[in-house]
């Protein structure tokens, strides 16, 4: 039956689907109208249970006449039973099993992600004060920090840290009133009650709560309604001890258009903001990613990864789960080399050549060509070379081997900590923001193409 399936299958569908999620799979025979599909590995599994399960159950009732169950499961024994899990938690499916020991009812009376606890929260320099102040409310809600004012750009744990918070405390004391919702749900709740004339209970509905924890609170901005609800529900909230938490992409000043009375509010706990986090919190952040899923990492991979998403936890784990499904579809090993084309180029580049670049270097800085290509330790030789990785990496899309290989053969560790320690600098060292910036003129400059 199978070989007739894959016979069908090869002709309705594209072959480079057939050839990385068919071909790959294999069928046992029929079981109880049962057909099941085995897989190489669950990232296979998922692609094809999300995108191609309705055209095998079409082929095969088409070849049998009548209808089967298809059942799609990974190819290996102890694997079998971790599938629902790592599905879990890489957000496959909605419909999770329990995890992180909460129980599958409360999964139905909240809108939080299993997976937004304490346990999973790295900390680094970059969030320490926040996650601290969060572990706090947690811990004694309405006491001390109240409310508490999360603040950081994008992608960077303000809603893991709040919905944190929420799982916490219902481990503590599973009765209590936990709200979460995003500034946009309070604004349509709000809208229905009006329509509904039902301000009464919406009213109550809020004002019940033990935590109310409110995501987005910038999008506030230009509500005056929701802001004059909002304001009567922080108060009597707030009158009565109970623990506020928001979280917003900037500080209550910043957000314009924001209610003066709101803003004060919103100020008189605490602001905790979060950072973007460094290389050594972004490889702790994917360790632990990877831990979660039974997958070994190799170092230099990690670092690699780490390397390249610098400002947004969202697209760093984005970039993970791209490797892994990547490696797995084609049975890689997991190195560098092999995910190096699924990590995106880095931005805000300009074209330029490596030689132009070069020269740029060598005219620049007392060194020659074979002074940066070759393995000298001299200070000045090392800066020209560090300066000169890094405005190749800024000014190219080179991956970071190749980069190596215009160093005279560097380890692409090298260009990567050389690039790091550039960028750490130029946070602080107005000089070497300039000197940069005169570097990458002269070399638009040079790369501008001539007639
Ligand atoms: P924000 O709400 O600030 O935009 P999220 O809380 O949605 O960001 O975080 C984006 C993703 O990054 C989530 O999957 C979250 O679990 C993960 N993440 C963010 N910070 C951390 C951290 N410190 N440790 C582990 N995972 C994190
Ligand atoms: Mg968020």
């Amino acid at each position: 039956l199978w070989s007739q399936v894959l016979e069908r299958l090869q002709l309705e569908l594209s072959r480079p689907t057939f050839e990385t999620w068919i071909k790959t799979a294999s069928a046992e025979r029929l079981e109880n109208n049962c057909l099941v599909i085995f897989t190489p590995n669950p990232f296979a599994r998922n692609w094809l249970q999300k995108y191609y399960i309705k055209t095998i159950a079409n082929v095969v009732q088409d070849i049998l006449g009548y209808p089967v169950d298809i059942y799609i499961t990974v190819n290996q024994g102890d694997e079998v039973s971790d599938v629902k899990e790592q599905e879990a938690s890489w957000g496959f499916q909605t419909q999770t099993s329990p995890t992180d020991g909460l129980p599958q009812n409360r999964l139905k009376t909240t809108e939080l992600n299993l997976k937004y606890v304490f346990s999973r929260f790295v900390v680094g320099a970059n969030n320490r004060m926040a996650h601290a102040a969060a572990l706090a409310v947690a811990e004694y809600p309405g006491r001390e920090f109240n409310p508490l004012f999360l603040c950081g750009g994008v992608g960077l744990g303000k809603t893991h840290l709040m919905q944190a918070i929420g799982h916490y405390r219902w481990e503590i004391s599973p009765d209590s009133r936990i709200f979460y919702v995003s500034t946009e749900q309070f604004t349509n709740d709000l809208i229905a009650a009006i329509r509904k004339d039902s301000m009464q209970s919406f009213r109550e509905h809020y004002r019940a709560a033990d935590v109310l924890l409110v995501d987005d609170i910038q999008f506030i901005e230009g509500k005056e309604y929701t802001q004059e609800e909002f304001f009567h529900t922080f108060n009597t909230l707030h009158e009565a001890g109970k623990q506020v938490v928001l979280a917003s992409d900037r500080p209550p000043n910043q957000i314009p258009g924001l209610q003066q009375r709101l803003c004060s509010r919103f100020s008189m706990g605490l602001i905790a903001d979060i950072q973007s986090p460094d290389l050594e919190t972004r490889m702790a952040i994917l360790q632990k990613k990877a831990e979660y899923e039974n997958i070994r990492l190799p170092r230099e991979v990690v670092e690699y990864i780490a390397f390249h998403y610098t400002s947004n936890i969202r697209e760093l784990e984005g970039a993970l789960i791209r490797a892994l499904a990547y490696i797995s579809i084609w049975g890689l090993p997991m190195t560098v080399e092999n995910i190096a084309p699924v990590l995106e180029p880095p931005t805000q580049k300009v074209e330029a050549t490596p030689e132009a670049i070069l020269s740029v270097i060598v005219e620049s800085f007392d060194v020659s060509i074979e002074d940066l290509k070759g393995n000298s330790r001299r200070r000045e030789i090392s800066w020209a070379r560090q300066i000169g990785m890094y405005l190749m990496r800024q000014h190219t899309d080179l991956s970071l081997p190749r980069i190596g290989e215009e160093f005279g053969g560097k380890d692409h560790t090298t260009v990567m900590y050389s690039c790091e320690k550039i960028t750490q600098l130029r946070q602080t060292d107005q000089n070497l923001v300039k000197t940069l910036r005169q570097l990458s003129d002269r070399i638009n400059m040079a790369s501008r193409p001539h007639k």
